[in-house]
């Protein structure tokens, strides 16, 4: 039985105000049976945990505590009560140029400071439509392992969100979405067959709250990473009780 996750990304969007909104409609007791996760933007995460919801840091810095201006470090964020971080988003990959060098060396400073990442991993339009969205997401998964070794997935979560369907309203359908977690899960498998089998794997990409039903009843997809529509609460809320 894998852990079912709904982690809301609400990239740099949000207030203090918003998250007044959602403390009073998301009880988080609500859902026992699922892990709800915020990744507000860094200067609202104090906020954020401060109101008992599961956090996380959309981004953390590959260094430790120095000289590097408007940087957030990795111990920081833990120290605020935070659990997770995102790791190697789209938007960090492109608009950042996070390589995927740079995202290893993020996603190693996490788990040194007891941060669980969240790797984002996902294939372009045009990648996919070159059938080439099988081998993008190898690479970016091969490039963890073969520089951590599969042992670090044991303590980590994937997200699956193809880039062409972020902010679009284009979502995945469920067989697509489906097709490419056994993909991934087989791909990790090959490799370790007990953590595969454990690992949740989350879908993103203009997740809803009239397509999560479909999307999260795919044996592979064990929850969403959604973005617009966790800025929502009552969609968002859906959301959560549809997984
Ligand atoms: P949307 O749900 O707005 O498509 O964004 C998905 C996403 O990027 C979540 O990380």
């Amino acid at each position: 039985q894998r852990k079912r996750i709904v982690a809301g990304n609400w990239k740099m969007n949000g207030s203090l105000e918003l998250i007044n909104q959602f403390a009073e409609t998301i009880k988080t007791d609500l859902y026992p049976n699922v892990e709800v996760i915020f990744f507000p933007p860094s200067p609202l995460l104090s906020a954020m945990a401060g109101k008992g919801f599961n956090t996380g840091a959309q981004t953390v810095s590959e260094h430790d505590a120095g000289a590097f201006t408007g940087e957030v470090e990795a111990k920081l964020v833990r120290e605020l009560g935070c659990k997770y971080t995102l790791i190697g988003h789209s938007e960090r990959r492109t608009l950042f140029a996070e390589s995927d060098a740079v995202l290893v060396k993020k996603f190693a400073k996490a788990q040194q400071v007891g941060l669980t990442p969240i790797l984002c991993v996902g294939e372009t339009e045009s990648q996919r439509d070159a059938d080439a969205t099988e081998q993008t997401i190898a690479t970016q998964l091969n490039a963890i392992i073969d520089k951590l070794g599969v042992a670090c997935l044991q303590n980590s979560v994937i997200a699956y969100e193809p880039v062409w369907a972020i902010g679009t309203g284009k979502t995945a359908t469920p067989e697509q979405a489906q097709s490419v977690h056994k993909f991934i899960r087989d791909l990790i498998a090959s490799k370790d067959a007990q953590i595969a089998a454990t690992l949740p794997i989350l879908y993103g990409g203009s997740v809803n709250d009239s397509n999560s039903e479909l999307l999260f009843a795919q044996p592979d997809i064990d929850g969403g990473l959604i973005g617009g529509a966790s800025l929502k609460p009552d969609a968002f809320s859906t959301i959560c009780a549809s997984a």
